[in-house]
């Protein structure tokens, strides 16, 4: 589904021009700003890629700081996950609490 430029910004961003079809605007900041592909210095093939996935530079920087701080909190939700699970076991038989001390000190350790 071709998505709509905003009416209230009908030129592109970069040359002023409101013509031409190969375009993208930013899926973050979204409705401000679009750009022609050739604008940017796309490819065809890099726009087709990009046209429903692209973020302007501000934005671009924005991500780049926020997808390893998501990448570490998925990695700690991981070891949260087996800590409960093996909790969950040694609570189950008799809680054994020194063997589980020692296994949640490897998962986190390394
Ligand atoms: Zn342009
Ligand atoms: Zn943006």
């Amino acid at each position: 589904m071709p998505k709509q430029r905003s009416e209230s910004n009908e030129k592109c961003a970069l040359c002023s021009k409101a013509t031409g079809d190969s375009w993208l605007s930013c899926e973050i900041c979204g409705d401000c700003d679009w750009y022609h592909a050739k604008c940017l210095q796309l490819s065809d093939e890099a726009y087709k890629v990009l046209q429903d996935l692209w973020f302007c530079k501000t934005c671009n920087d924005k991500v780049r700081k926020i997808i390893p701080f998501l990448a570490g909190l998925q990695v700690r939700m991981t070891v949260t996950e087996k800590t409960i699970t093996i909790m969950e076991n040694y609570m189950g038989k008799n809680g054994q609490i020194i063997k589980l001390k020692s296994n949640i000190a490897k998962i986190s350790g390394d």
